[in-house]
């Protein structure tokens, strides 16, 4: 009984700090469009950026993948679990990516999550490695950083000097510098131009974990590396799947011998189940779909929502950041408060989730609304329109 008293003495601490969080039981597809609990919902929390998730052919090639391939993969990818659809992904990947790096080779993974645990151990192996890591990366690189030997310093946020100075400063064996592209709870964009200048210039890798802009940026949704003209053999670059992209996974993409490297020591790479293989015949559907004409379609119909977004919030008591990505964060601050805003939200049937510490900063707690190509105008101007009456009314209803 201690035991669990004990446990339950922190969940009670966590409660008083509004920080208890909650799952809901989604019944239906990802869509805008949901039943939540029973109850319809209009979503604006999920990452399915281009809608992707439920669309027919990608749906239809996941049926035909498990036709062909079956339920699940049985085994590691070093031992049988490698089937011919993993391969063709990587093969696709490779070259969808190939114009931005150089020999570039693909390696899929089960999450975003285990592909930068694997990448960082792989990279930053040794005891006198050094990893340079932005203060608002995601907690998947924070957690590869911890896991690999090298040392790790972190720089503050978009703060190019701080950067210069500590790879300047460094005589590491091997400088890894790691940032997320798109910063998943701010929505703005990493110098990525600048801090590969520096890389090059000092003989750093530059690690671009491109979850949020894979899919969604560029004219072919070729991610960072196309929106801002990357290329370079210092690059290597993750990409998850399971957000623009529809269907699950990721994918770590580099020179050949990065890859190679990957393959042959990454801890989190090597022992674990590889994905079904149904997953990446779907994802071949998807990949067609992102750099095709209905991707720059959807690409370009999600631009059009950021912007009414933007048009239809009034100037408020909550800050907005400035975020030209489908990531559009309302600062709330308090813990408390967010999740009140958050509520009052959801009771007038529109879903956004409010992020508290410690996946933001203490005291930056906020609605992190986040768009798809699958809203319509409307749908967004319901959003709006529901959060400027919160705000109006706010001092009286609370
Ligand atoms: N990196 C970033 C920036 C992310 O936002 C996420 C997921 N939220 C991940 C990595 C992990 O990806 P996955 O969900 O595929 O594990």
């Amino acid at each position: 009984m201690d035991l669990i008293a004990s446990l339950d003495r922190k969940l009670t601490a966590l409660d008083e700090q509004s920080l208890t969080r909650r799952r809901r039981v989604v019944d239906t597809p990802s869509a805008p469009r949901l039943v939540v609990d029973g109850r319809p919902m209009l979503a604006f929390c999920s990452n399915d950026y281009l809608g992707l998730a439920a669309h027919p052919l990608v749906i239809e090639a996941l049926r035909e993948g498990a036709s062909l391939y079956g339920a699940g993969s049985g085994a590691s990818h070093l031992v049988s679990g490698h089937g011919r659809a993993h391969e063709l992904l990587e093969e696709r990947l490779a070259a969808f990516l190939g114009p931005h790096l150089e020999s570039a080779r693909a390696l899929s993974f089960c999450t975003g999550y285990m592909a930068n645990l694997a990448m960082l151990t792989a990279l930053g192996a040794d005891a006198d490695a050094e990893i340079f890591s932005e203060s608002l990366n995601h907690a998947s690189l924070i957690d590869g950083a911890r896991l690999a030997r090298a040392s790790v310093k972190v720089y503050p946020h978009a703060d190019l000097d701080a950067l210069a100075a500590l790879l300047e400063a460094s005589n590491a064996s091997a400088k890894v510098v790691v940032t997320d592209s798109v910063f998943s709870m701010d929505g703005d964009l990493a110098p990525l131009p600048q801090m590969l200048a520096l890389c090059e210039k000092h003989g750093a890798w530059l690690v671009i974990d491109d979850a949020h802009g894979f899919g969604t940026l560029g004219p072919h949704g070729r991610g960072a590396l196309e929106h801002f003209d990357l290329r370079s053999s210092n690059l290597v670059y993750m990409g998850t799947l399971g957000k623009a992209a529809g269907v699950g996974g990721a994918f770590v993409a580099a020179h050949a011998s990065v890859i190679e490297l990957m393959i042959q020591r990454a801890r989190p790479y090597i022992f674990t189940t590889a994905a079904p293989p149904a997953l990446a015949h779907a994802l071949l559907a998807s990949l067609d779909i992102i750099g095709g004409d209905e991707g720059a379609q959807r690409r370009a119909h999600l631009q059009a929502l950021i912007a009414h977004l933007d048009g239809e919030l009034t100037p408020s008591r909550w800050q907005r950041p400035v975020s030209t990505t489908a990531i559009q964060p309302v600062i709330i601050g308090s813990n408390a408060e967010a999740m009140r805003v958050g509520a009052g939200l959801y009771r007038r049937g529109l879903w956004v989730a409010a992020i508290r510490p410690p996946t933001v900063p203490v005291d930056t707690a906020r609605l992190r609304i986040t768009l798809s190509a699958a809203h319509t105008h409307e749908e967004v101007t319901q959003l709006a329109t529901a959060l400027n009456e919160l705000e109006r009314t706010w001092d009286e209803s609370q």
